[in-house]
């Protein structure tokens, strides 16, 4: 399998607060990676999608919501590369946006109420033990060939930061840009901003990854609420940077992430003279599962 050549330039961000406090401040574009297989969703799906091929499995079976970044980025990756996609859905059968294009992908979806969901290897057994080419891929690609794929993401830089920061849902990213700082013996601290509320379970899922005890910074007071909560004030920071950047951020994760960066700029937490890098995890398309909210939050 020929992956695709990766666009995800580094781009300096400018705004008079950088200048004041004498940083500089970048964004990594994994969301220019592809419109729906977009950001960390392609670097965790990448050696997954290579190990199936080397293996013959040409059916890739994963699991997600109906706003799932990943089921979005698998049907669009699955039908590129080759690949027959099916999804287990949490949830009675309703039809998303992103189910939709799930669906044009030719991705084949099966509802499951969340007792159901819960077990997914026996889902899987359930329905696949009898067809030699299917093959699991867990919710949100997480695993080993996930913390590879988002090493990738250090290797890559064309210059060096002193900070990277990351959105973690479940951590696999955050802990693939720490092993790649590691593997590139670079000297960056990678900071980690829980998108969800007591997000401690987080560090044993990074953890996992490590021999040793992992170095990075855990900020878990950027949630706004938890997981898919908002705040008038996240929405007025969104709108306000997608419209002098050009760069759209969503509510759930690169949102909270940046606002993270921000705020962190504000409390003087940087030395001065030091540079950022902010990684764009992509996931845009999650945005139309908030039409209503956004809308109303923006000032005319
Ligand atoms: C899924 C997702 C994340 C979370 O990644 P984890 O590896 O689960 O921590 C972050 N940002 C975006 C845009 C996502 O879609």
């Amino acid at each position: 399998m020929k992956a695709f050549d990766i666009n995800s330039p580094e781009e300096e961000l400018f705004d008079p607060l950088f200048k004041e406090k004498n940083l500089r401040v970048f964004i990594k574009r994994d969301d220019m990676i592809h419109p729906f297989i977009s950001g960390n969703k392609w670097r965790k799906l990448k050696y997954n999608l290579i190990d199936a091929k080397a293996a013959n499995k040409n059916h890739i079976v994963t699991f997600g919501g109906c706003w799932s970044n990943h089921l979005l980025a698998t049907a669009c990756a699955a039908a590129r590369f080759g690949f027959k996609s099916t999804a287990f859905v949490r949830g009675e059968d309703i039809n998303t946006d992103s189910l939709l294009f799930c669906r044009l992908f030719g991705m084949k979806l099966i509802f499951v109420d969340r007792t159901a969901y819960r077990d997914k290897p026996a889902l899987f057994a359930a329905h696949f033990s009898d067809d030699p080419e299917a093959i699991f891929i867990d919710e949100g690609g997480a695993g080993e060939n996930a913390v590879k794929g988002c090493a990738e993401i250090i290797t890559e830089l064309k210059t060096p930061f002193d900070h990277i920061f990351c959105a973690a849902g479940t951590g696999a990213t955050s802990a693939g840009l720490i092993k790649g700082i590691g593997m590139n013996q670079v000297n960056m601290t990678c900071h980690v901003i829980p998108v969800l509320k007591g997000a401690d379970f987080l560090k044993e899922n990074i953890k996992q990854y490590f021999l040793t005890e992992p170095d990075y910074r855990f900020h878990d007071s950027y949630h706004f609420g938890g997981y898919a909560k908002t705040t008038p004030a996240l929405f007025e920071f969104i709108n306000h940077f997608s419209a002098s950047t050009g760069i759209l951020l969503d509510p759930i994760y690169t949102g909270k992430m940046m606002y993270a960066v921000y705020d962190l700029i504000r409390q003087d937490y940087f030395d001065p003279g030091a540079t950022i890098v902010a990684l764009h995890t992509g996931g845009l398309f999650g945005l139309l599962g908030m039409k209503e909210q956004i809308s109303a939050s923006i000032v005319a």
